[in-house]
């Protein structure tokens, strides 16, 4: 069962479809996409063995998707690289992977080569030796079980070291049906549009679109630029797209800003990081309920709880603020340091197990070992039920901050801070404190214009949580450090404290 088999079945069907877009110009019609992709598949398996890690570095391109399904199509194992690492980053990886070559786009292939010498080939997308492989005769797509794996899914590095989840076709494929299943409805006239980055968060929404011969369109800009999405959106049919919380306010900024509406947004998948409350109503004061809500993380390929955009309607503050119900296949629990089942409405570690799962990490069986223990995987992600079976999630259990021997949840302070007129973002982080242990320090970005004091910030957290849960420091910055996927640095954070 190889993921190509979407591909193949969707070209056969649509086969006069447009299946990607370049901004507004079409890119290549589903007989195109197949065809090409097969090519690719073909030049891939004259080169190389079939299993091996093909390493993709590039801002969002057409030829992402033809790429990724080559690499499916030959047997072989995609290995999509988050394309603002540093070359270093990049050939540290690559290594670990034991990459056999590395597609670049032309942007990125020169720093590459002088960096990975002679040690791997980088091939250019795009130009010529990129463009002899598409000319290669199209391959049957190789055979391949549903173990195997199909996507090294590198994480994106909040929080130290990357690691490789090992995704296989399995998971994919049970990822994309869940995604059918439980938050979009897709069908051949809709549009994804692809502005998160293509090697994470959006990327791995490509195979449920091909399976319903759906358009991808990938922006001109090859990222998120809030004006070019909306324009793109009154352009393309029924479009939707997978974005991160910080996106989806830029984006709804930008609507308020310019007054211009996104005409034919149908649904926009956020996740990959906190949503708050108070931005979720704004946006969906903006947009309309085209808002659905995925929780995951690289490790189970963001499928673990997700809330569809009608759970959204006249949904109270509880539900607004959770993650939502386990999705379809997928067995979601709340326990104890010992794994032992927590009731509802006490805070535990989230694990989950399903065919959604990875196999483990890539040459890491220490951390494989500890992570999917007893055959489940412990997210590291602090939360827990309603009666409903509604899940809250706190925050990652390293970020829990240990005051005076209470836990304090920093995502509950956040939510606080941020209604307050003033403040535009916030990251609350625990600071070591000689005498509590832990203290809770706030950074804090100031709408543009807004002066507020941290007697103000104080009297506000006073008024709306418990005393010891208030931030002992403030720290003013200008904007708050974010990775390429918009989620926020904490790392970077606490070095300025
Ligand atoms: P990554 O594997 O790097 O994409 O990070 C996954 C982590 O992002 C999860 O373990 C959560 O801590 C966080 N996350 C993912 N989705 C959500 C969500 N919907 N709400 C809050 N945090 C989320």
């Amino acid at each position: 069962m190889n993921l190509f088999h979407l591909l193949d079945g969707s070209a056969r069907r649509f086969a006069d479809r447009e299946a990607v877009f370049h901004g507004t110009e079409l890119f290549a019609t589903y007989a195109e996409l197949h065809r090409r992709a097969l090519a690719l598949a073909n030049a891939l398996g004259s080169m190389y063995e079939p299993g091996s890690r093909i390493a993709i570095v590039s801002e969002n391109r057409p030829e992402y998707v033809e790429l990724m399904f080559g690499v499916w199509g030959a047997g072989m194992v995609a290995v999509p690289l988050n394309a603002n690492l540093h070359a270093k980053e990049v050939a540290q990886i690559a290594e670990d992977a034991q990459a056999a070559v590395v597609f670049a786009s032309p942007k990125h292939a020169l720093p590459l080569a002088g960096q990975l010498r002679a040690q791997r080939p980088v091939v250019a997308i795009g130009e010529t030796a990129y463009q002899q492989c598409l000319d290669a005769a199209p391959a049957m797509p190789v055979e391949v079980r549903p173990e195997q794996l199909a996507w090294l899914f590198y994480t994106s590095g909040t929080t130290g070291r990357p690691r490789g989840a090992m995704l296989s076709h399995r998971n994919l494929l049970a990822m994309a049906v869940a995604h059918l299943a439980d938050i979009e409805q897709i069908d051949e006239h809709a549009s994804q549009i692809h502005a998160a980055p293509m090697s994470h968060g959006s990327g791995m929404y490509i195979p449920a679109y091909i399976a319903r011969g759906a358009r991808h369109v990938i922006p001109a800009s090859g990222a998120f630029e809030p004006d070019e999405f909306l324009a793109l959106c009154n352009v393309h049919a029924s479009c939707g797209a997978f974005l991160p919380p910080t996106m989806v306010q830029r984006l709804r900024q930008e609507v308020e800003r310019s007054g211009l509406r996104p005409r034919h947004l149908r649904c926009i998948v956020y996740g990959g990081g906190p949503m708050y409350v108070d931005e979720l109503k704004k946006s969906i004061n903006t947009f309309g309920h085209v808002l659905a809500q995925i929780y995951g993380q690289g490790e189970a390929p963001m499928t673990i709880t997700g809330m569809r955009s009608s759970d959204h309607v006249d949904a109270g503050e509880n539900v607004l603020g959770s993650v939502g119900w386990p999705r379809t296949g997928v067995e979601v629990r709340v326990v104890d340091g010992q794994d032992r089942d927590l009731p509802a409405g006490e805070i535990g570690e989230i694990v989950c197990r399903g065919d959604v799962v990875m196999a483990g990490y890539w040459n890491n069986p220490a951390a494989t070992a500890d992570t999917l223990r007893g055959g489940w995987l412990h997210t590291g992600d602090m939360g827990s039920f309603d009666e409903r079976g509604c899940l809250t999630l706190r925050d990652r259990s390293k970020d829990v901050v240990i005051s005076g021997g209470s836990n304090i949840y920093p995502r509950e302070v956040e939510e606080v801070l941020l209604r307050h007129p003033g403040v535009a973002e916030v990251c609350v982080v625990g600071a070591p404190d000689p005498e509590w242990g832990e203290i809770v320090v706030a950074f804090i970005a100031l709408s543009g214009g807004a002066s507020v004091t941290q007697e103000e910030l104080d009297a506000h957290c006073l008024a709306n949580i418990a005393r010891f849960k208030r931030p002992k420091r403030y720290l003013f910055i200008d904007e708050l450090p974010k990775n390429s996927t918009g989620k926020v640095l904490k790392r970077e954070l606490r070095k300025q404290i």
